[in-house]
């Protein structure tokens, strides 16, 4: 009898790895047989969605399952998912197609689908797709353990009620504190703005503020475990608390927090400009350890617009805030949205969009074309510009904003910065840090400085980032 082109020994070394004997090679596997089960997940869309992700990654080690940056080495893979605009529910509907091929080739292969997609499409998805082992809403992360659990026994699993009360913060996973010294706490979720663009309050549910008690509970362990920054995070922390008599608001909250021992500085994101109490301005002003940036999106430059919008604020409200910031804190950094190409934008609306980011000098700014969602009241609205001149709009506005922001990260050249060091750079052989203003930025120095505020000069003000050296540790 011929022997057989090839062996495989299985658990070769008692070590679980196994190999193929075939010829006078021994070809080691590079995978190991007791290996434990990984996930890869891939994360979409804004800082909640990192935030989610990060608690996803916790649940599932909490299962057994490791962690992998290949899909190919997966036997879970997980897509947290975005829809707030049509190209990026596209996009996740292209990748499952690339991780359906995956699983024809490993057929124990689960893949689930969560997030924002999830939550708008629900049993949908189930139907549509039918390689999808589990889908799970933007309430529902603390089933997801057992639904991983269920779906490896062959069940396929479907999880998107609300929880629409404070019970949905004892159910939510609390931050994990592996992850870099910069983490996101999260103090309120859900939207009841109904912008009219927006999908938001519809995948994310009303709007409920996390107690404060809880809230600080979290910095304080994560502090424990050398964290140096946290950003409080929520899709409109300025609306938080402040409901009930006694009840901290959101200035309350940030005293509060930033009160934590070991925490040396407090962003948060994201504000809505109708919300931003004098309190609040006044925090800018009052306490040191909050960075001098907001993120404030203004979205249009057009009352007309703005009204359209259902914003519930003029162009003349969002800039005495600016105004009112700029004066508590003259040096702080504002980035903001906007949405080109909303219906009912004209020429001079979009002049005045582009006039108010000239007043206003936006560090940064990211801007969209309007992109039409499921169920929004702008969906119906009667939209009479072309692609193309939106495509154009889009196209004047970002090179403007690109020439203010180049303008405004060169003229930070030889100024010195408190810089607050996050750890190495991309390309693995510099440190990365930030501003108190948010600018990334990029210097020499040793790791041990990871964690620590250091003063930085400025060498050289780039596009996207600054280049500075260290001056004082
Ligand atoms: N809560 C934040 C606020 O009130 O500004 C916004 C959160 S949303 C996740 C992020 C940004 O996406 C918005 O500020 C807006 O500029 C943009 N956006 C939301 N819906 C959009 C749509 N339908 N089309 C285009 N951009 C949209
Ligand atoms: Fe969306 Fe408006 Fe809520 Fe922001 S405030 S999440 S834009 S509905």
């Amino acid at each position: 009898m011929a022997p057989p082109e090839a062996l495989l020994l299985i658990d070769i070394d008692g070590k679980g790895r196994s190999c193929v004997l075939s010829g006078p090679n021994w070809l080691f596997w590079e995978e190991d047989v007791n290996q434990q089960k990984l996930l890869y997940l891939e994360t979409f869309g804004c800082q909640m969605n990192v935030s989610d992700s990060e608690k996803i990654t916790a649940l599932m080690q909490g299962i057994g399952y490791g962690v992998t940056g290949e899909p190919k080495h997966a036997d879970l893979i997980l897509l947290n998912t975005c829809s707030i605009r049509a190209k990026a529910e596209q996009r996740v509907y292209g990748h499952l197609g690339r991780y359906k091929s995956l699983k024809a080739a490993k057929p124990g292969l689960l893949i689930g689908v969560g997030g924002c997609v999830a939550q708008q499409e629900g049993e949908r998805l189930l139907a549509k797709l039918p390689f999808v082992n589990l889908v799970f809403g933007t309430h529902n992360l603390h089933l997801l353990q057992g639904m991983v659990l269920a779906a490896q026994k062959g069940k396929r699993c479907l999880e998107t009620d609300f929880v629409d009360d404070e019970k949905r913060f004892d159910l939510f996973p609390g931050t994990a504190t592996e992850g870099g010294v910069t983490r996101f706490v999260t103090v309120m979720q859900g939207c009841d703005n109904f912008c009219a663009y927006c999908i938001v309050p519809y995948v994310r549910g009303r709007e409920i503020s996390r107690s404060a008690d809880k809230v600080l509970a979290e910095v304080e362990r994560l502090s424990a475990a050398g964290v140096a920054e946290v950003t409080l995070l929520g899709q409109n922390v300025n609306s938080y608390g402040g409901r009930k008599p006694g009840e901290p608001d959101f200035a309350d909250l940030l005293r509060q927090v930033a009160g934590v021992e070991g925490i040396k500085r407090l962003r948060f994101t994201t504000s809505h400009p109708k919300d931003i109490s004098p309190e609040l301005i006044e925090c800018f002003a009052t306490i040191p350890k909050l960075a001098p940036h907001i993120h404030l999106p203004a979205q249009s430059g057009s009352d007309r617009v703005l009204t359209l919008m259902n914003r519930g604020y003029t162009r003349g409200d969002y800039l005495a805030k600016v105004a009112a910031l700029k004066a508590a804190c003259p040096e702080i950094q504002v980035t903001g949205d906007m949405i080109v190409g909303f219906p009912g934008e004209d020429e001079e609306a979009f002049a005045q969009t582009l006039a108010l980011m000239e007043e206003v000098g936006y560090a940064d700014l990211f801007s969209f074309i309007y992109s039409a969602r499921p169920g929004t009241k702008a969906a119906d609205y009667a939209d009479d510009t072309s692609r193309a001149l939106k495509q154009e709009r889009l196209e004047r506005l970002q090179s403007a904003q690109k020439k203010t922001t180049l303008a405004k990260n060169r003229a930070l050249e030889k100024s010195v910065q408190r810089v607050l060091v996050e750890g190495l750079g991309t390309s693995g052989d510099c440190l990365f840090g930030r501003t108190g203003g948010n600018r990334g930025t990029i210097l020499n120095g040793d790791l041990s400085l990871s964690g620590r505020i250091v003063d930085v000069k400025i060498v050289e003000g780039l596009q996207t980032m600054l280049r500075g050296e260290i001056c004082h540790v």
